[in-house]
């Protein structure tokens, strides 16, 4: 039996490695075709993504750090909110999203990079897994909760869709979806059963919020210890009223306009907002600041695209922020 096993895993590798140098010896032939300038793609469309450690560097025993570098995959966060078009709906996911690339098991990574060609796919079928449903844009740019797709093999349908969109392998995004429908029910149902609140609209990430140190299931201690974590966040969160969380911190609104960090052509940039709850969104404000004299001023949410410094401009004067 053991002998039988061996046997046809050895034949798989000589096979996959025989079909690797045929490929190599091709490639030498072909350099110069495969890096031709119609061959170059749009950077823009590409998802602005941040490294999380692997945090094998304070496990307090060998055998833990071993364990983490074994089993514990890259995982990335999304510091942009990211748009994709398909089929004339534009799926956005928030900024801050975590994930790991396309959830290939470690093993077939050599054949299938979980941050190579099923990218992007992968970023949107992982965020349909996690919470069953995705923002989409509507016609004035502002993020709208979707849950037309609502089953894990409309998610696969999903990924299998873009990836042809994306990559043009039609066989490569076919054979990702059978995976998926073989071995991706186990972390549907994770999901499932987590049955996380979606998370609000972000189009940036604050760059002092800390990370989440999350592990993949396959590290059982610390996953619970993670778990353990996120259930006494989410009570504390729950104790705090609404508005206390929200007088400290400037945040970003949900349009181009009102996004930390966009500047006008006036020079005026906004730093955010602390009254984004506000009942009626004609009073919520934006603190923004004069990029020619420093001035610091508020401004209401409709004016910020041609708003002008108070001081040094001739601007209206500041409202409350
Ligand atoms: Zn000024």
């Amino acid at each position: 039996m053991l002998d039988l096993v061996i046997g046809f895993l050895g034949t798989i590798v000589t096979g996959l490695f025989v079909i690797y140098l045929v490929l190599f010896v091709l490639l030498q032939g072909k350099k110069k075709e495969l890096s031709s300038p119609n061959t170059l793609i749009d950077m823009d469309k590409m998802p602005v993504l941040r490294p999380i450690p692997i945090s094998t560097a304070n496990q307090k025993s060998f055998l833990n750090k071993i364990l983490v570098f074994v089993f514990h995959v890259r995982r990335w966060r999304v510091e942009q909110a990211f748009i994709y078009e398909y089929k004339g709906k534009q799926y956005a996911v928030h900024a801050g999203f975590e994930f790991d690339g396309a959830s290939i098991p470690k093993p077939l990574w050599a054949l299938l990079s979980p941050v190579g060609l099923l990218l992007i796919p992968g970023l949107i079928h992982d965020y349909g897994y996690r919470y069953n449903g995705i923002y989409i844009l509507d016609e004035h740019g502002e993020a709208v909760w979707d849950e037309t797709i609502s089953t894990q093999s409309g998610w696969d349908e999903l990924l299998k869709g873009i990836g042809n969109d994306v990559n043009k392998i039609q066989i490569l995004n076919e054979l990702a979806k059978f995976g998926l429908a073989l071995g991706g029910g186990a972390a549907w149902n994770k999901w499932r059963d987590k049955n996380e609140d979606r998370v609000a609209f972000m189009w940036s990430v604050d760059d002092k919020k800390q990370t989440s140190n999350q592990y993949q299931e396959n590290v059982p201690d610390a996953n619970i210890a993670d778990a353990n974590i996120a259930e006494g966040n989410v009570a504390e969160i729950a104790k705090t009223p609404e508005g206390d969380a929200e007088e400290k911190t400037f945040a970003s609104g949900t349009t181009k306009t009102t996004q930390i960090g966009y500047e006008n052509s006036n020079n005026q940039k906004v730093l955010g907002s602390r009254n984004l709850d506000a009942t009626d969104k004609k009073n919520v404000t934006f603190k923004i600041s004069c990029g020619h004299c420093n001035e610091e001023y508020g401004a209401k949410t409709s004016e910020i695209h041609r708003r002008k410094c108070p001081v040094c401009q001739e601007g209206k004067p500041s409202v409350n922020w």
